[in-house]
């Protein structure tokens, strides 16, 4: 007997209840797809019986069942939302940095209708697209001039190229990140075509290495900001006020990869300093570059800043208009931007920055009210709430943390392996949610910071999930028993 012959016709599974009410919301095609390719798999697995004896064959209805399930994976779109409860607010992994409700509105706007992207409405006459923000860019830095490509990478490399390509960067041993991926500063330097310099020790650059350094093959001056390390105890790094005047006492700009970029003083947000490009550029650098996905709380770009004709330089290089950003993500931007012009409380309306400042005591007020929800959800697994550290992320301010409240899942099988399964089962549940939950997985347990669940809305989205949340661990165990 060949089994592969029984397993039903389409047409008999599209008959089903279960797929005909699918049809109601769903196209035809769309059904029939979900259907044909669950056939397929069924009729796979079955060829890969070594004989037709023992062979069990599916049950009409749980077919259909799967079917329902495959059209179900189909829709799903694969860039959906996600709640970040990672305890790193500025998640690379997770795309950074929500943007503010002006953002999101300009960007739609922007989406639906033709703009004057290049245009110009004073005069009729064709427009320069960084005009849109380069004078907010320039108020909130204090530079000359500005422009925007597509992430600071980018601007790394644009800039190198069009300040130093066929000669030589000079930069501290200190200063050669690798900010993940393959950003890696040595690596970023030749890709732009220009010849690594590198100056001092790992913990030490003194202004007389950059002095010995120049030389009539220089280009420029690197200042690069260690993003996601620190080097502390003996250390020295020269200033930027005396780089940029060594620098322009040689003739050559003094360029700084700031990294992340913030436009308000975080100090004063009760947050941790970081550097500020408008410091950077009244320091004397000649070129400023950061993220606008990370402090600055946009979208993703890249920005540079600095004296107006090494702007005009970096404009011209022909890598500009590979880099060049689109109308949706500057419609964000300069609503952002001008969030920064224009609000009394940036910290409030940057998404981004609410996070960061969020107070402890609000967070502990998230978990107290989550906690009865989830305390008595699942049999084997323990629900506590946890003193914790939330960290900024993507490289900025790299050993500061911040104090937060976590929701901890501890599974209590008494050997270790039920418990690292049921671990395993518990962070896979929270991962096929209908909003998917990520979390920290660390001694043991499952950690759920707070932090970024905030507001009513987002707290009853989480707690709509629990019964889904449920089932889909049940579900797992029972189909790791079968
Ligand atoms: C994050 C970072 C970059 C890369 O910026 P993207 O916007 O992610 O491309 C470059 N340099 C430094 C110092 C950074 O922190």
């Amino acid at each position: 007997m060949d089994v592969r012959r029984h397993l039903p016709a389409v047409d008999v599974l599209m008959a089903t209840s279960l797929l005909q009410e699918l049809l109601q919301h769903h196209g035809h095609s769309l059904v029939k797809r979900a259907v044909r390719d669950t056939l397929d798999d069924e009729r796979r697995r079955l060829q890969e019986q070594p004989s037709d004896t023992g062979v069990v064959l599916p049950a009409l209805d749980d077919l259909a069942q799967r079917c329902a399930t495959r059209l179900d994976n189909l829709t799903q779109p694969n860039s959906r939302a996600v709640f970040n409860l990672t305890g790193t607010v500025i998640h690379t992994n997770l795309g950074r940095s929500p943007l503010s409700e002006p953002a999101i509105e300009a960007m739609a706007e922007a989406a639906r209708h033709p703009v004057a992207l290049e245009y110009d409405l004073e005069s009729g006459g064709r427009g320069d697209r960084d005009t849109l923000v380069e004078s907010l860019l320039c108020e909130l830095t204090g530079a000359e001039a500005a422009t925007v490509v597509n992430n600071n990478a980018g601007a790394v490399v644009l800039a190198l190229g069009a300040l130093g390509a066929g000669r030589e960067a000079i930069i501290s041993r200190g200063e050669l990140i690798e900010i993940g991926g393959a950003f890696r500063m040595p690596d970023i330097m030749q890709a732009a075509g220009c010849r690594l310099h590198e100056v001092g020790a790992t913990n030490r650059t003194h202004a007389r290495d950059f002095e010995a350094a120049l030389n009539e093959e220089t280009g420029l001056i690197v200042k690069a900001h260690t993003s996601n390390y620190a080097i502390t105890g003996f250390t020295k790094n020269v200033p930027e006020t005396e780089l940029a005047e060594i620098a322009h006492r040689h003739g050559v700009p003094l360029m700084v990869d700031l990294g992340s970029g913030a436009l308000t003083d975080l100090a004063a947000l009760g947050l941790p300093y970081e550097a500020l490009p408008r410091d950077t550029i009244a320091a004397g650098a000649d070129i400023v570059t950061f993220s606008g996905d990370k402090l600055l709380g946009g979208p993703q770009a890249g920005i540079i800043v600095g004296k107006r004709e090494m702007v005009e330089r970096i404009k011209r290089h022909p890598l500009k208009r590979a880099l060049r950003l689109d109308k949706l993500m500057l419609a964000a931007l300069e609503a952002t931007l001008r969030i920064y012009r224009d609000s009394d409380a940036p910290a409030r309306d940057i998404p981004t920055l609410a996070l960061l400042t969020r107070l402890e005591a609000d967070i502990a007020e998230t978990a107290e009210r989550l906690l009865p929800a989830v305390q008595s959800l699942l049999d084997d697994i323990e629900v506590t709430t946890q003193d914790c550290m939330s960290q900024l992320g993507s490289g900025s301010l790299p050993v500061d943390r911040l104090p937060s409240r976590a929701l901890v899942w501890r599974p209590m099988a008494k050997d270790r392996q039920g418990r690292e399964r049921a671990l395993r089962r518990l962070e896979a549940a929270f991962r096929s949610l209908p909003r998917p939950v990520i979390g920290r997985l660390r001694d043991g347990a499952l950690h759920l910071d707070l932090r970024c669940l905030m507001g009513d809305v987002q707290e009853q989205r989480f707690l709509d999930q629990i019964d889904t949340l449920k089932t889909n661990y049940l579900q797992r165990q029972a189909g790791e028993r079968a």
